[in-house]
């Protein structure tokens, strides 16, 4: 069994990890690069990404994260899609940003206007969870797009990167975090 690491600065790393842990995937709650250095493939959790992305600096990480996400197996969730969209409307991208797109951070609005949603995936209706999430607004060429809501792409996949503006941990189902683990792992 491959080794998963959840990026353990800020945000909804908990819920993450009880997720991984119920699907037998053994994992490492990452603070530094010690840690991710023992990682075959790292979640990036929801949360608040400009908080993130200091602590990022803060923990040394940016190196390290810059070398890993260009070639292991990464599955962003919403604020994780920010940290690595090459492009945000409204702030600075990081260094390690290797995702073609562009992204408006709160793009579906402030946190009165979360909300519940439902997506096809593989042929499947499923529950999604949206909490102040980023809204993709380009995609480049790379970019595949494996699920919409009104049209607006909500998953997305580009080589090694799997990303949900959505919440897939605060789900009952686990469709999102298995296609991962058997697409890159299984
Ligand atoms: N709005 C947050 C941000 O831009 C993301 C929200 C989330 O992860 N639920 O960082």
């Amino acid at each position: 069994m491959r080794i998963i690491g959840i990026l353990n600065l800020q945000g909804d790393v908990e819920k993450h990890a009880s997720v991984f842990k119920k699907l037998n995937a053994e994992i490492i709650l990452v603070k530094n690069s010690d840690d991710l250095s023992k990682c075959d493939g790292l979640v990036f959790p929801g949360g608040e990404s400009s908080t993130m992305k200091m602590m990022i600096e803060f923990s040394n990480l940016t190196n390290a994260l810059t070398d890993f996400v260009q070639k292991k197996p990464i599955f962003a969730t919403c604020a994780g899609v920010v940290l690595l969209a090459k492009t945000i409307l409204n702030d600075i991208p990081t260094k390690f940003a290797k995702l073609d797109i562009s992204v408006k951070r709160n793009g579906w609005g402030r946190q009165v206007h979360s909300f519940i949603s439902e997506i096809d995936f593989l042929g499947k209706s499923l529950e999604a969870v949206f909490i102040r999430a980023p809204k993709i607004s380009e995609i480049g060429k790379l970019v595949t797009v494996l699920a919409k809501i009104e049209n607006e792409p909500v998953l997305i996949e580009q080589d090694n990167i799997l990303a949900s503006t959505f919440h897939p941990e605060l789900s009952e189902h686990s469709v999102i975090q298995k296609y991962w683990l058997e697409k890159y792992f299984g």
